[in-house]
């Protein structure tokens, strides 16, 4: 299926748009692509790239709204991440619209099924690794191509996950595609480090949407870790989607140092948000 993009009426250049980047906000004229948008941390981090004046690319498989005020700068897209036409003629459609692409987002992913892996139905499993590994590997691909396309660098982000590290019970296909967003990330940074492509695996902690929703209610036999999350969200120990958003940006310009124990790895977790309680 491919994507329904719809078509709001054009914008000026970047250049135009932006001007002359201030010094404390490099990214002032980006354009940048949040797969994944339709809820959760992408519309947290689309409302927030929104509010630090970037244009927006915003796809899920359900029409992204646009945020609020951003209206004129967003074009939103229905994409199922797993459909290879429909995400290259997004970008497409989000170069025509702005121009270029300076931030790609690969935030999309799922985290069914939950439960031991000898219980799992080969249909979820497949339908789990061709969202969150061919469809971050196709969103992968586009951003290369694209920045390979133009003069110029660009920012590749893709949504990782502590379970790409540490082993859940429960979650084998999670903590296996995790994983593989991690190793994937590692080999595009060093193919498309020659086009200035800075690509990253970025671990956002944990933030409170509906995913985190269906892990506190999934039954212990099926996840016996689900006291750790019951009492996060006790605590509300949760990362917001503008901190994940900020981190990311910073990130993005490399304006932080943030880095695994690897050093140089380009794999990040993002730091739990300071509380004021
Ligand atoms: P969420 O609330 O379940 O939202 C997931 C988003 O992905 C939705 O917009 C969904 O939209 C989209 N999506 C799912 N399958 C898709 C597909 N095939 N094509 C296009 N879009 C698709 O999840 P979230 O908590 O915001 O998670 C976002 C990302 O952060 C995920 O990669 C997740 O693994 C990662 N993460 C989350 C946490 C956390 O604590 N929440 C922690 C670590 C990592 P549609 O259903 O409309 O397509």
């Amino acid at each position: 299926m491919a994507g329904n993009v719809d078509a709001p009426p054009p914008l000026e250049s970047p250049a135009a748009r932006g001007g002359e980047p201030a010094a404390d906000e490099p990214w002032a004229g980006w354009v940048a692509v949040v797969t994944g948008a339709s809820r959760g941390i992408g519309a947290g981090m689309a409302a927030r790239f929104a509010a630090r004046g970037l244009a927006l690319g915003l796809c899920a498989r359900t029409t992204p709204a646009a945020p609020t005020g951003a209206e004129q700068r967003t074009l939103v897209a229905s994409v199922d991440v797993t459909d290879e036409t429909a995400i290259e003629d997004f970008a497409d459609a989000v170069v025509d619209r702005f121009g270029r692409i300076d931030l790609w987002v690969n935030n999309a992913g799922v985290l069914a099924p939950i439960g031991p892996l000898r219980a799992a139905p080969a249909a979820e499993l497949d339908a789990h690794v061709r969202t969150n590994v061919v469809g971050v590997l196709l969103g992968s691909r586009a951003y290369a191509r694209h920045v390979r396309s133009r003069p110029g660098g660009g920012a590749l982000v893709n949504i990782s996950s502590g379970a790409s590290t540490n082993p859940y019970a429960g979650w084998a296909a999670y903590c296996a595609s995790k994983a593989a967003v991690d190793h994937l990330t590692r080999v595009v940074a060093i193919e498309e480090a020659d086009a200035g492509l800075r690509a990253l695996a970025v671990a956002p902690g944990v933030v409170d949407t509906d995913m985190q929703a269906s892990i506190r209610a999934t039954p212990r036999e099926d996840f016996p870790s689900l006291d750790r999350f019951l009492a996060l969200a006790e605590d509300d120990a949760f990362n917001s989607p503008a901190w994940v958003a900020d981190r990311i940006l910073d990130l993005a310009v490399g304006a932080t140092t943030q880095s695994s124990e690897a050093g140089r790895d380009v794999v990040v977790r993002i730091a739990d948000e300071p509380r004021s309680r």
